[in-house]
């Protein structure tokens, strides 16, 4: 019988016995704190010649693009597409190892969210081609946040919306706030989330298993570090979706986090 599970008809008087596995989980958290150093060790090896390899290529790019070897321009833009790709996904592992280990700390300071937002705006149509970015008006507000990384998670839900949804289709990015809290949402008409699995997303290494998703590289803790960072500062996020119609990723913080 599992624990919590309680005869509830029993006579009155009669002996009640609690039966349960007592697991010994030592050895698996070690498991997990050896997995994650050697994910740390590895991704910090690996920063400085992706680092300087990133910088070669762009430099071939400046010199190539525009020339009269179109196949080469073409190449180096695909190999500075994969190596900006590389990079990225080598800093989330490092952001997670520095949150992890408590590396991370907030910086809380007063700052403008329309200002904020007209960044992003400004950053995603400049670099994302692949689908329409619709920004709805955000009214002015100062927020007391770390505006670094509010602007990750930002820039994480669009990059995710983008991974998740056909190109061509639109994303749309929308704010709203009362007098306590500010909410910004970001929302995609792509291949959605089973309600079971809304909250499961958010967890470390967690990937949604399906054939279309096969082809979609990541790892899993983009997500995790949004929420992370969202609890760091007293907020909370969510999604909601409907598989095949896309999805909704919100999120709340209060307007001065502490
Ligand atoms: P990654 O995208 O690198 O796998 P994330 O932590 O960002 O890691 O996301 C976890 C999982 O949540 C993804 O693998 C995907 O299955 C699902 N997911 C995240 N964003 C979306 C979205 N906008 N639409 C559909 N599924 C999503």
């Amino acid at each position: 019988r599992a624990i919590g599970d309680f005869d509830r008809k029993r006579a009155p008087g009669a002996k009640q016995f609690m039966t349960g596995i007592l697991m010994d989980v030592t050895e698996q958290k070690n498991d997990e704190f050896r997995k994650n150093d050697f994910i740390a060790m590895v991704s910090h090896e690996l920063k400085t010649p992706l680092t300087s390899m990133k910088a070669f290529v762009q430099l071939a790019q400046s010199r190539l693009t525009g020339g009269r070897d179109v196949t080469a321009a073409l190449a180096i833009e695909k190999a500075v597409h994969q190596v900006v790709k590389m990079s990225n996904m080598i800093n989330g592992f490092l952001n997670l190892s520095r949150l992890e280990s408590g590396k991370i700390q907030l910086n809380i300071e007063p700052f403008n969210l329309a200002k904020l937002i007209e960044n992003v705006e400004k950053d995603t149509r400049a670099t994302i081609v692949s689908h329409t970015l619709l920004f709805a008006p955000v009214e002015q507000a100062v927020i007391h946040a770390d505006e670094d990384k509010i602007n990750h998670v930002i820039h994480n839900l669009i990059s995710n919306a983008v991974k998740y949804s056909p190109q061509g289709s639109s994303i749309m990015v929308a704010c709203s706030k009362d007098e306590t809290e500010v909410c910004i949402s970001v929302s995609d008409s792509g291949i959605g989330i089973d309600q079971h699995e809304l909250l499961k997303v958010f967890e470390r290494y967690y990937r949604v298993e399906g054939s279309k998703l096969a082809t979609v590289s990541g790892f899993g803790i983009g997500l995790y570090i949004c929420k992370e960072i969202i609890s760091r500062h007293g907020g909370r996020i969510w999604a909601e979706s409907e598989p095949g119609k896309g999805s909704k990723f919100s999120f709340a913080i209060p307007m001065s986090s502490t």
